[in-house]
This record gives structure tokens, C-alpha cells and sequence, in this order.
């Protein structure tokens, strides 16, 4: 569930223990998705810390595969925590729009991007179902690959603090 609303799975590109990620059903730019806590909260200051760090872990993780998938340059991310902060859903969510040089907000229109988030759920129709399975199953694939490379590096960092290890313990050995 998205607040009130149910959200089909076709939308949803990946899961973590605590949050999810969803393709927007009217994007602001291309690439503009949510990244939502799965336990269905207001505020958010009313998210536990593990919810907050599995949410921004998460928006790490989208940020890398839409720089491949959206070729994504630099990225807004965004909460509207509340009514009369723009919040049309109940149910903390955070943007993450990708940019690129050239875009329709770039330079003096940088901040228009905020209104346009603002008003993005009266001013537009909503995607096909088919143009949003699309993207997500192109995100899915792009997350697949970014995990694969997190686990590569943490392997490869793990076998760098061996090697320190063994070379601390010949050290002291040799003392
Ligand atoms: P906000 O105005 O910050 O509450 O943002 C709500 C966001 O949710 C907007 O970007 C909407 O386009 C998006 N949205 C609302 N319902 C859905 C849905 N069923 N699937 C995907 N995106 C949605």
C-alpha cells in the first residue's frame, strides 16, 4: 500500500526488510520515483531509525542505478512531510528525480523543479500501466547490477583488511 492507495506490482522495482521503490505514475522528469517505507507512516519524524536508515540506504541504491539507467548527472531528492509542505499522500515518500545538463529545470529554473513536484498530482495524466512496467523492470535489472557491485567491492574490501591483518600479524611476529 501507497497511503490509501494499492499499488500494483508492476509499478514496484525493488523491496528491502523495511522500504520500497515504485516508478512514478507522473513523472516530473524521466526517471522520477518514490521511495516509500513499507510500514504505512504519516510524518516523517514518526519513522524509527531503522526505517530512516533503510530509506536512505535505499535512495543510495536508486541514486546509483539511475545514473546508469537515466543517465542521471546529479539528483533532487525530496520529502513533502506534511499538507502544507505539498504531501498529497499519507504515507512518507521520498523523490528522487534524476538531472542531467540541460534540462528542463537547469540553471535560473533549478528551484521551479519544487513547485513542479508540488503540483505534479493535479497537472498531468497519469502513465500507462504497460510505460511503467517498462521503466520498473529496467530498474529492476539496473539494481540487480548495482548490488552485484556493492557485494564485488565488499568482497574485495574484505580481502584488503585481510591482507592488512596477515601483514599487521607478520609484524608484530617479526618483533
Ligand atoms: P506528494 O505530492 O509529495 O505526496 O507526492 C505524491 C507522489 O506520488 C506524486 O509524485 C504522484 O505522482 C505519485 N503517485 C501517487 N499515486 C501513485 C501511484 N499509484 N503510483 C505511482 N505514483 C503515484
Amino acid at each position: 500500500m501507497f497511503g490509501k492507495y494499492k499499488i500494483d506490482p508492476r509499478e514496484i522495482f525493488h523491496v528491502t526488510n523495511l522500504s520500497f521503490c515504485i516508478v512514478n505514475y507522473k513523472p516530473v522528469l524521466p526517471g522520477h520515483v518514490l521511495v516509500v517505507p513499507l510500514r504505512i507512516v504519516k510524518n516523517f519524524e514518526d519513522l524509527k531509525p531503522e526505517e530512516v536508515t533503510d530509506l536512505f540506504c535505499t535512495a543510495q541504491l536508486v541514486c546509483k542505478a539511475l545514473r546508469v539507467a537515466f543517465n542521471g548527472q546529479s539528483f533532487t531528492l525530496s520529502i513533502q512531510d506534511g499538507p502544507q509542505a505539498g504531501q498529497t499522500v499519507e504515507h512518507v515518500h521520498l523523490h528522487i528525480l534524476p538531472r542531467l545538463e540541460g534540462d528542463r529545470f537547469s540553471g535560473e529554473k533549478n528551484d521551479e523543479i519544487y513547485t513542479e513536484i508540488n503540483k505534479a498530482e493535479n497537472n498531468f495524466k497519469p502513465r500507462s500501466m504497460e510505460e511503467m512496467e517498462k521503466e520498473a523492470e529496467l530498474l529492476k535489472r539496473q539494481i540487480q547490477i548495482q548490488l552485484g557491485n556493492l557485494n564485488n567491492n565488499n568482497n574485495v574490501n574484505e580481502e584488503n583488511s585481510n591482507e592488512k591483518e596477515n601483514q599487521k600479524n607478520e609484524i608484530t611476529e617479526n618483533n
